[in-house]
């Protein structure tokens, strides 16, 4: 059970000039629900460009699944929901069906190659996060917090061992996000789905992820969440470089 997924080693990277990344040191374990935080700026969305390979370090390895990012090619092992998806076009005439589907496209090629078995695998991860009664709704007439699930339905419906998602919670209403880590710490206990999830949601997350990892352009703090919530305000404080109110929730 200690596989590493991703590895990442000594990374650094820049911007033109400007230091984005130093000399980062991170493993993601496989069977993890792992939540990236860190001030804005810190470098967490640059991070996961690299990790997908988007974008190369400047010094530094990254291993995907065991092997060099430069030589991984099974990009349907990882799913992605960006932040992007929040901002999502409402006029864009796809159903929840349809859009769900472009995630098996990648897989098998073309819609054109659509067989019993593919409906069927997008009916069930349609199911499986609770839009049954949309399927084939547009997708414009849903609210955020329902089409957050269909981009995470749409990044799971080819079965990756790996999902990483970007800020999703932002400008979804606080129900939604709870219902939302639910689903997150379902996937991740009864589908063994590793979670890289970038969140400013230090609150809730702890709740759910059982790695944290505090980015600010280098990595000060990588351990589970009990030793995360141990952290004083004053750690936090060096971490985020101002000073941080502790939001005490209950578990
Ligand atoms: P975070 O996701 O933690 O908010 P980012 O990785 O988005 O941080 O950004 C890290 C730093 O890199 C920020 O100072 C940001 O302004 C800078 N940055 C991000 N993208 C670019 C870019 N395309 N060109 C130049 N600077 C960038």
């Amino acid at each position: 059970m200690n596989e590493t997924v991703v590895k990442i080693n000594n990374v650094s990277f820049r911007y033109d000039q400007k230091n984005v990344l130093q000399d980062v040191n991170a493993h993601i374990k496989r069977g993890s629900f792992t939540g990236l935080i860190g001030p804005n700026g810190g470098g967490k969305t640059t991070l996961i460009k690299l990790i997908l390979g988007l974008m190369k370090p400047d010094e530094g390895t990254i291993e995907l699944l065991g092997q060099p990012i430069h030589t991984f090619e099974q990009w349907n092992r990882i799913g992605y929901v960006s932040q992007k998806s929040n901002t999502f076009n409402k006029g864009y005439p796809a159903t929840v069906f349809e859009v769900v589907s472009m995630g098996l496209t990648a897989k098998i090629g073309c819609f054109k190659f659509f067989t019993k078995k593919h409906r069927e695998k997008v009916r069930e991860t349609i199911r499986n996060v609770g839009l049954e009664q949309y399927m084939h709704e547009n997708i414009g007439n849903l609210s955020g917090g329902q089409q957050q699930r269909v981009f995470i339905a749409r990044a799971l419906v080819s079965d990756p061992e790996l999902l990483i998602l970007d800020e999703p919670t932002v400008g979804v209403d606080v129900k939604s996000v709870q219902h939302f880590y639910e689903l997150l710490h379902y996937l991740n206990q009864e589908n063994h789905i590793t979670l890289l999830l970038v969140t400013h949601d230090t609150g809730v997350m702890t709740k759910y992820a059982t790695e944290v990892l505090c980015l600010n352009q280098t990595l000060h703090f990588h351990g589970n969440a009990e030793e995360y919530e141990a952290l004083s305000e004053q750690d936090l404080s060096k971490i985020y470089g101002h000073p941080v109110n502790l939001v005490v929730h209950d578990h």
